[in-house]
């Protein structure tokens, strides 16, 4: 039989008590924190609070809040909240907006963290009956150990491929009849592109769900993959400070993900006055880890932008969900005085129906701001008439300024021109940086 929970207990525990586990946990995590970490403790003696103060999860907003700048700082042993001896494992972030941050494990931290990998995996569907192929990066990057230690708990038999060599990615999966893909969104979408330029259909592979994450992707970049692959798509959220991916994870639902808040508190807060917002308006998040026992972060700052809601799914799980990040703070553009999130580009591209394989540029040119995007035609549209590509184009620029007010100059460029990612895409080439 099908599983439906890797731990139904703690997946579909009323909020009431797992409040109190939280909570529970806080009090712990912050005592442990104040006691091994003397550079928390001076965040909290500027903020005048001491463990005394949390009694529970409704005393979280007292705590200073720790950002990446501070993790930075600390570079690398600053946050380390147990003898190194204690530890079994570091982990890098990508370094996608800067130095890379370190983060480290103690074995129980790796458990942890890989039974919310496993959760996510059953949650997509997944049993000692899958295959899973986990074509996200190994190494220093949390993607491919996560995943590749969720896999192994929930029994699948796991296919350690990491990112790259399509080919061989291509051949095995279908050699070897993979059930499940794990990787980034982009590199989904590429190896659907791949799969049909070697001639199979969505139908001739033995997926059935794929669990991306890692970067921002829209519901457009979603039902693209699905069709591309030929089977349904979760999202999975997390990032190396916390962990690393299965923070939270997508259901059967397939509409916001689930955190597991047995390890981590979320709140949304205001980017800018740091006041934690109701439940449902969006914001920046903020994590809390009340379990690990290495590198525990009280209220880090995410930078990701989303909202929450703790609703009835009809899957069952009473986790508290959270919706698409549409992307981070600095991933937002500021371009002629007006905010841009390259996935607000990309919902527009691809409703229009063209691919998702595009590149923006933004520039300064005479003390104004220019917004380029390169978008690429699918083959048939290749050999269209010039004056067809150029009505395409206009089509597609006044559908971009409609959703963004500023309007862009769009080009359609040749198929297979713009570089495919193998992890996490790069979007944005924003010049303006090169001239300050
Ligand atoms: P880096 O910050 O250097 O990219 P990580 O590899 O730890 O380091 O990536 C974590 C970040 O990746 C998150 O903070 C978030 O911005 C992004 N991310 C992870 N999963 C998702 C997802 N499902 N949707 C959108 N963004 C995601
Ligand atoms: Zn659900």
């Amino acid at each position: 039989m099908e599983q439906r929970y890797y731990q139904k207990e703690i997946e579909t525990m009323p909020y009431a008590q797992m409040k109190k586990l939280q909570s529970e946990r806080l009090v712990r995590q912050v005592r442990h924190v104040w006691d091994n970490v003397p550079y928390y403790r001076s965040l909290m003696e500027k903020k005048g609070v001491t463990p005394d103060d949390i009694h529970g999860v409704e005393d979280l907003h007292l705590l200073p809040f720790i950002s990446k700048a501070d993790l930075r700082d600390q570079y690398p042993y600053g946050l380390l909240a147990t003898d190194l001896k204690n530890c079994v494992r570091i982990q890098s972030t990508s370094g996608t907006t800067g130095r890379r941050v370190v983060a480290f494990y103690t074995l129980k931290d790796v458990d942890l963290w890989e039974e919310c990998c496993a959760r996510a995996i059953v949650a997509a569907g997944g049993s000692r009956e899958d295959v899973v192929q986990i074509g996200y990066g190994y190494g220093l990057f949390t993607g491919g150990a996560g995943l590749h230690g969720g896999s192994h708990k929930v029994g699948c038999l796991t296919l350690p491929m990491s990112s790259g060599n399509t080919e061989r990615q291509i051949q095995f999966m279908m050699d070897l009849r993979a059930t499940i893909l794990c990787c980034t969104p982009s590199y989904a979408a590429y190896i659907g592109e791949a799969l049909k330029d070697h001639g199979y259909k969505p139908s001739d592979n033995h997926l059935k769900a794929g669990i991306f994450g890692a970067e921002p992707w829209t519901e457009e970049m979603r039902h693209d993959i699905e069709a591309k692959l030929g089977i349904k798509a979760y999202d999975i959220y997390g990032l190396t400070e916390t962990s690393g991916p299965g923070v939270a994870f997508e259901c059967e639902e397939q509409n916001g993900m689930h955190v597991c808040e047995d390890n981590f508190i979320p709140e949304i807060i205001d980017p800018d006055t740091g006041e934690v917002l109701p439940e449902g308006e969006k914001g920046e998040l903020v994590f809390t880890s009340i379990t690990k026992e290495a590198f525990p972060l009280l209220r880090y700052r995410t930078r990701d932008i989303c909202v929450l809601h703790r609703g009835k799914c009809s899957c069952g799980r009473t986790l508290i969900k959270m919706a698409k990040p549409m992307g981070r703070t600095d991933d937002m553009l500021i371009i002629r005085g007006v905010n841009v999130f390259p996935s607000q580009i990309e919902t527009v591209l691809l409703k229009e129906g063209h691919t998702p394989n595009y590149q923006i540029i933004v520039d300064r040119v005479n003390n104004t701001d220019t917004l380029d995007i390169n978008v690429e035609m699918t083959p048939e549209a290749f050999s269209d008439t010039v004056k067809a590509l150029s009505a395409a184009e206009q089509k597609l620029a006044a559908a971009i300024r409609l959703m963004l007010g500023i309007t862009p100059k769009v080009h359609l460029v040749a198929p297979k021109t713009i570089t495919r990612s193998e992890g996490k895409a790069v979007r944005v080439i924003d010049r303006r940086k090169l001239h300050d």
